[in-house]
């Protein structure tokens, strides 16, 4: 028996609800633990735990991630009122995500696994696009009443000395609607630094785009703070990189990314993130295929799959059916977090068995064995559907060749 591959620094680990809940355990069972002696930091995000802690354990694994710097997680609920119910909650906590990622600072990065056979609806896209979505203010954080005809509408700031800086927005002579808007500095900054950071360490270009010339202060601070911090810092990493970042107008952009073929990473403002990541998610085919990294400005990770709980696939699984539940972006999440928990701790053995699983897993689509949803989708003539727990034993078997 070879010995197992070493770590030095724990991965916090962020368990989570229902269907990959399940798979989480047999991603360890079958494809980690035979072969890595791995060493987590477990926190227990299950709805029922964040309950029975009053979400305390959230809190506390965002904080073992910012000690550590990379964590891997799970996809959790966020509690609804059929939740609260089915669950007796003591409250409707908040979106675990939501407050992970708040505490971090960070930014959001979105991007497909490609594999043979499932092949994207925009013909040219032949490497992956990667979507950063701003994750604060904006329209999630309006203010909007109804004017009635006859209104007068002003947007008005009170100064720190008290006086007041204000200017009409419109005479409301028929019925109408109004909309305040905002956003801060100190995040855009962030969501800056978080989007060059992640070119850096990915290799690839970053692209941003706002409606500048129609938004000549708002979104233009945007385009300006991007701009100055790249100036300032990051000009001579990237030319030694070999990467470029690129400004252009939204809608410039947009044709674009439907032209090019892909391999860079798009910076969103939120709203334009929120419609492109589900736009470019469904291009490329799958969610079961859509992995998520939650980038820090300081440099902390924690990835996760795009795709929520599977829900759908749990009551099956309890009432003892056949799941055929799509497990790669959760494995993917893992090699991710294991890869760069190697590269920080300088373990190559670490980062050459995530990409040696990384591996495995998309041989395993491309020689045809797969989940149902990915069966649907593939152009394989000799594909084959098969259950969850025997698409992983596939994968492992794959894996062990390769190690
Ligand atoms: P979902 O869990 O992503 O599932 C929606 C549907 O997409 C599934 O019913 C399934 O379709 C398909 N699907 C998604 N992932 C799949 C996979 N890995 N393999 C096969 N099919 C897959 O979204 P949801 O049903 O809207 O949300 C369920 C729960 O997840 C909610 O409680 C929500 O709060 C939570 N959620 C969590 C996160 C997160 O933690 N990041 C993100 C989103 C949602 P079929 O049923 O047709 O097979
Ligand atoms: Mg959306």
């Amino acid at each position: 028996m070879s010995d197992k591959i070493l770590m030095k620094t724990p991965l916090v680990e962020m368990d989570g609800d229902e269907m990959t809940r399940v798979i989480w355990k047999m991603i360890k069972d079958i494809l980690i633990l035979p072969h890595v002696d791995l060493k987590t930091e477990y926190y227990d995000l299950g709805l029922e735990n964040r309950d029975k802690t009053r979400d305390q354990v959230t809190v506390d694994s965002a904080n073992a991630t910012k000690k550590y710097g990379v964590a891997v997680k799970c996809a959790t609920i966020t509690p609804n009122a059929a939740r609260v119910k089915e669950y007796n909650l003591h409250e409707m906590w908040k979106s675990p995500n939501g407050t992970i990622r708040a505490l971090l600072d960070g930014t959001v990065f979105r991007a497909p696994i490609l594999v043979k056979g499932i092949t994207p609806f925009i013909p040219n896209w032949k490497k992956p696009i990667t979507i950063a979505r701003h994750a604060y203010g904006d329209v999630y954080k309006n203010v909007e009443m109804k004017a009635p005809a006859g209104s007068k509408a002003e947007l008005v700031v009170t100064l720190p000395d008290g006086s007041e800086k204000r200017e009409k927005i419109l005479d409301f002579k028929t019925a109408g609607i109004v909309q305040g808007l905002h956003n801060i500095d100190a995040s855009i900054e962030s969501f800056a630094r978080s989007c060059f950071n992640f070119a850096l360490d990915t290799k690839q270009d970053l692209w941003f785009a706002t409606k500048d010339t129609i938004s000549k202060t708002y979104d233009h601070r945007f385009k300006d703070i991007f701009q100055e911090i790249f100036d300032a810092e990051y000009k001579s990493k990237f030319d030694e990189a070999g990467i470029t970042y690129f400004y252009t107008l939204i809608d410039d952009a947009v044709a674009r990314v439907i032209r090019s073929e892909g391999g860079y990473i798009w910076a969103c403002k939120n709203y334009d993130g929120d419609v492109m990541s589900d736009m470019v998610a469904t291009a490329f085919g799958s969610l079961g295929l859509m992995t998520s990294v939650l980038v820090a400005p300081d440099g902390t990770y924690e990835y996760e799959a795009a795709h929520g709980t599977v829900t759908r696939h749990y009551y099956k699984y309890l009432k003892g059916e056949r799941t055929s539940t799509n497990s790669i972006a959760t494995i993917f999440a893992w090699t991710g977090a294991l890869r760069k928990r190697g590269e920080l701790d300088g373990l190559s053995d670490l980062c050459a068995f995530a990409d040696k699983l990384e591996q495995a897993s998309v041989q395993t689509i491309e020689d045809g064995i797969m989940t149902g949803d990915l069966a649907a989708l593939s152009t394989l003539e000799n594909k084959q559907s098969v259950d969850t727990e025997t698409f992983l034993q596939e994968i492992a078997k794959r894996l062990e060749a390769l190690l």
